[in-house]
């Protein structure tokens, strides 16, 4: 039986939540975005009111859901979290808001997948802690209003583009997050190895958070993958070299992109000459969903510079050329 050695072995599949950051200060990066925060939940507290509305917004895993959670634990209050999709009728909002006490967290990601009926009625509740329900159907129907607690809405959005602008502007703050640069995320993965047991090299750290894409779901994922690959090595420490050979066997280049990524500049470049080319197109040339190309690939080739988005379509720059080139060798 293979054996692991020890220092390796802990938690196998210990859910996100273990090495998710709970309060403020051990959210790593963000600088500007952490220093805002801070002031606005020492003003919320030292009045004594609820936190404004705020609405976040960036690329899936750059810490969204960690933030409300955050706020949550630094105010001492509760969080209700939920989705835009599975609110599909009124009454399931309603039966949401109705039951959260004062100055609770109610999180909503994917907050522009709500339907519109849904978004509407949560105008008043934003505005006035108000909730307009519709009872009945037909010349019968009345409106009944019902008095909320007030309550933080905190909204998560991959773009802030996808958001009406009604809802939009119903929000005190707007908070962007950023990718993270290498060593933040070296940093996140060396904090992510203590908790989960696992030993890692400062080289290691950083060979990881240069290839993760800017986000730290990404490099917590590599983190525990790579670890698979030095416990079949008999290694009890991750260092630079493990990291290297394991991340190249995973798929991910030195530059850090995935076979997805790859593929999609070499669809741009050797079947549209570099492009434009739209991406309902491109979407389908790589069987993918536009929303999936669109909101998780995108956003992190336009950042490193190799596609554009033009008005005509998506267009592969130089340093894509390069780059691809460069795997050919
Ligand atoms: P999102 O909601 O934006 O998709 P999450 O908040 O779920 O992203 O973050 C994904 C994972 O990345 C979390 O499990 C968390 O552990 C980690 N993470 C995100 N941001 C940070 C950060 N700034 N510092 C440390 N860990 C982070």
């Amino acid at each position: 039986d293979f054996c692991p050695p020890t220092g390796l072995v802990a938690a196998q599949a210990l859910p996100e939540d273990t090495i998710r950051p709970s309060r403020l200060d051990e959210f790593i990066g963000q600088d500007d975005l952490r220093a805002n925060l801070r002031v606005f939940l020492r003003a919320a507290m030292e009045q004594g009111r609820s936190l404004d509305h705020s609405l976040l917004y960036g690329p899936p895993g750059l810490g969204k859901t960690t933030l409300a959670q955050i706020m949550s634990s630094e105010l001492g209050v509760n969080l209700v979290q939920t989705t835009g999709p599975v609110l599909e009728r009124c009454g399931d909002l309603a039966a949401i808001v109705t039951n959260l006490r004062r100055g609770d967290i109610l999180f909503i990601d994917e907050i522009h997948r709500m339907p519109p009926a849904v978004e509407e009625i949560l105008y008043p509740a934003m505005e006035d802690f108000k909730l307009d329900l519709i009872i009945g159907q037909g010349p019968g129907a009345r409106t009944v209003r019902i008095d909320l607690e007030p309550f933080t809405l905190v909204g998560a959005t991959t773009r802030l583009g996808l958001l009406t602008s009604p809802l939009r502007d119903r929000f005190g703050v707007i908070f962007r997050l950023e990718f993270y640069k290498p060593a933040e995320l070296a940093r996140i993965v060396t904090r992510a190895a203590a908790i989960l047991g696992i030993g890692i090299t400062p080289g290691g750290a950083l060979v990881i958070g240069e290839r993760s894409r800017g986000t730290p779901r990404i490099a917590n994922r590599l983190l525990r993958r790579a670890r698979d690959f030095a416990v079949v090595a008999g290694a009890a420490t991750l260092d630079e070299e493990l990291a290297k050979s394991a991340l190249l066997r995973l798929d991910v280049d030195p530059s850090g992109l995935d076979q997805m990524d790859r593929k999609i500049l070499e669809t741009i470049i050797n079947h549209y000459e570099g492009g434009p080319v739209g991406v309902k197109t491109l979407a389908v040339a790589i069987s993918e969903e536009v929303r999936t190309v669109e909101e998780i690939y995108e956003p992190y080739l336009i950042q490193c510079g190799l596609i554009k988005r033009t008005s005509r379509g998506r267009v592969a720059t130089a340093k894509a050329y390069a780059h691809l080139k460069m795997q050919l060798l």
